[in-house]
């Protein structure tokens, strides 16, 4: 019998620990580097999508069954309101509607709760997990790719998988193209336990701040906050102190929103500047592949980055066991299915963040009047949640097979 590939994976975020599962699944060796310590439990929530959904079910269908029972699976009937920030309805975006439609509902869900399904998965289908393991660089030979570590080791294997996140330290090995582009928005947010709101599915506009609220477990809202703000100017407040400004920031809006957020304590609070990159001209480089935020980091506004790591996982995975004996032709395959739908989609969340922010009079108002006009965007980007796994696998494969 044929040894089984050996995938090292940098970084056990939700991108490598969904690659980890897939390719464990497909039958390879895989050991997970991952810097920090311990699986993060990291604030608040993300929404997973039809698409994201349906590539969790693709990882394992016990896996997209723990998160469809831990997050909320979107009622056929819910609908995410759109507001101004004194509670005036601009638009109601028919969210269960749209998952029905599609045949796969959305399911917000807390981050701890998915890293910890993802991390067990990787663990149950034969993975390795090395906390404490900072990768630094990266190596790739004709018949090996090695992972250099901070503590002056490496290891090993025949593919290296880069999903080290948006300051990803292989995608400079790979790409040299420097520091991500701050996209003029920072991100405060955070969770809460037991507050009862009216419109608990919610998006608030305000000016130069735009709040997500989302159900995320059984009696848990997450929220978000873009506000626009100089680079770094929010990050260095600290949690407390941005929890704090943001609630003074928002005083005078709608009272259930300011009582969530007066729920949230500091401890469940994370403060980051967002950024993104221009798409990349590619991902791979024999046997080095990247993934995840590491490959295509893009703003939240179509809240497609994980989504998006998802979906790389499975093809990645397939490629993999679609060449046997041949990782250069498998990561090339992969890197030729995903790169051009994820660089359309950082261009779409780049331009539907910078609407989204509504920063001084004139961009509120023609936010507001887009959005009463259009409503809100779940509807225009039903062509990205349409993703599903076995659509271009075919073709991927018939394609690599033939060049
Ligand atoms: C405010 C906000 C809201 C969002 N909402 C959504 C949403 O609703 N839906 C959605 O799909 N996406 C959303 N996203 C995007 C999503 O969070 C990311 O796209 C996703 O987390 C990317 O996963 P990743 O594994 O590629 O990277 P990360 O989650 O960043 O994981 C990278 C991992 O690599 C580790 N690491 C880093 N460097 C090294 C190193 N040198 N060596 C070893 N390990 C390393 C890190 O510790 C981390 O564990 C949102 C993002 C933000 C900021």
């Amino acid at each position: 019998m044929p040894e089984p590939v050996h995938a090292v994976v940098a970084g056990g975020g939700i991108g490598g620990l969904a690659a980890a599962v897939a390719l464990a699944r497909a039958g390879a060796r895989v050991t997970v580097l991952e810097r920090s310590r311990r699986t993060g439990d990291g604030g608040g929530g993300l929404v997973l999508y039809p698409n994201g959904v349906r590539a969790l079910d693709a990882l394992g269908a016990e896996l997209g069954a723990r998160v469809r029972a831990e997050g909320h699976v979107t009622a056929p009937d819910e609908v995410r309101a759109v507001t101004d920030a004194h509670g005036r309805i601009l638009a109601e975006e028919p969210i269960g509607a749209h998952g029905l439609r599609l045949g796969t509902p959305q399911v917000p869900v807390l981050r701890s709760v998915l890293q910890r399904a993802l991390h067990e998965a990787a663990v149950a289908a034969g993975a390795t997990v090395r906390h404490g393991a900072a990768v630094t660089g990266g190596a790739t030979r004709g018949d090996a790719a090695r992972a250099l570590l901070a503590d002056g080791g490496h290891l090993d294997g025949d593919l290296l998988v880069a999903a080290d996140g948006i300051h990803s330290a292989l995608r400079q090995h790979l790409l040299a193209d420097g520091p991500p582009r701050y996209a003029g928005y920072t991100s405060v947010r955070g969770r809460a336990t037991g507050v009862r709101m009216p419109l608990p599915a919610r998006v608030v506009n305000g000016r130069g701040v735009q709040l997500f609220i989302s159900p995320a477990a059984p009696g848990t809202l997450y929220w978000t906050a873009k506000i626009t703000a100089p680079p770094g100017a929010w990050p260095a407040k600290g949690p407390a102190d941005a929890l704090r400004d943001l609630r003074a920031a928002t005083a005078d809006w709608d009272p259930p929103v300011v009582r969530l957020l007066h729920a949230t304590a500091a401890a469940d609070t994370v403060v980051t500047d967002i950024h993104d990159r221009d798409p990349a001209p590619r991902w791979t480089d024999g046997r080095l592949a990247l993934l995840g935020d590491a490959a295509h980091p893009m703003v939240p506004a179509l809240g497609q980055g994980a989504n998006m790591a998802l979906e790389d996982a499975v093809v990645l995975a397939r490629a993999v066991a679609a060449h046997p004996g041949d990782v250069p032709r498998a990561l090339a395959a992969y890197e030729r299915e995903r790169l051009p739908r994820t660089s359309a989609v950082v261009l779409r969340s780049r331009a539907q963040g910078a609407v989204d922010q509504g920063d001084g009079a004139a961009a509120e108002l023609h936010r507001n009047r887009l959005v009463r006009e259009q409503g809100r965007k779940d509807t225009r980007t039903e062509d990205i949640h349409a993703w599903h796994p076995d659509h271009r696998r075919e073709e991927t494969v018939d394609h690599a097979a033939r060049t």
